[in-house]
């Protein structure tokens, strides 16, 4: 998990749209089954590639990577509240991330506490995953320190476990970038060490 450029707004045409659908969803009699009819309509036609999908990509960043893992290339578009358990909210744009197959498949339906006991999955589209994690020396995903509650944050926790944020070829990746990121800084901060001793000597 990363931290993500904020949301951009979709065109005005975009939003009525999905507006439209929702209040569709809404008034409807089975609307967890009209939120599933509406949802699938929509991810195969034009109007929703070409704006929403192309807007989650863009935010997504260089190399489109997964808004949850980072680590693998996006591919699918997620319902962070499942559709559902939230048909409501199948077509708003604040729901929607782009996510690879992977966490899709491991976060499943599932959206604690609502769906299990445990704390609240953190969203990568409005959170700031650094004040919930960070990366130790060897490249693993951990879960920050609580203070108030003497323990690793619950929800940290929870996101890892239920993404599987702590899969093997995840911690394997990002130990190589810490490893190439070191590399990297060598050289510039011995340049700057050096202009520092001469400056002082
Ligand atoms: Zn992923």
């Amino acid at each position: 998990m990363r931290r993500l450029p904020p949301r951009p707004d979709l065109s005005a045409d975009t939003r009525q749209r999905l507006r439209t659908e929702t209040e569709t969803i809404k008034s409807s009699a089975d609307s967890k089954q009209t939120a599933e009819t509406l949802y699938t309509k929509a991810r195969k036609s034009d109007w929703f590639k070409d704006t929403v999908v192309k807007t989650l990509k863009k935010m997504s960043g260089p190399g489109e990577r997964c808004m949850y893992c980072s680590g693998s290339e996006a591919s699918q578009v997620e319902h962070f509240r499942p559709k559902s358990i939230f048909p409501e909210l199948a077509m708003d744009w604040n729901n929607f991330l782009w996510v690879c197959g992977v966490c899709n498949q491991s976060k499943g339906d599932r959206f604690p506490p609502k769906t299990e006991p445990g704390a609240s999955v953190i969203d990568p589209g409005s959170e700031n995953p650094w004040n919930f994690f960070f990366i130790d020396d060897f490249g693993n995903l951990n879960a920050r320190w609580d203070t108030l509650l003497d323990a690793p944050n619950p929800r940290a926790e929870n996101t890892i476990r239920l993404l599987a944020l702590d899969r093997d070829p995840l911690q394997q990746a990002r130990h190589r970038r810490l490893e190439d990121l070191k590399i990297a800084i060598q050289e510039p901060v011995a340049k700057w060490t050096d202009q520092l001793v001469s400056a002082v000597s």
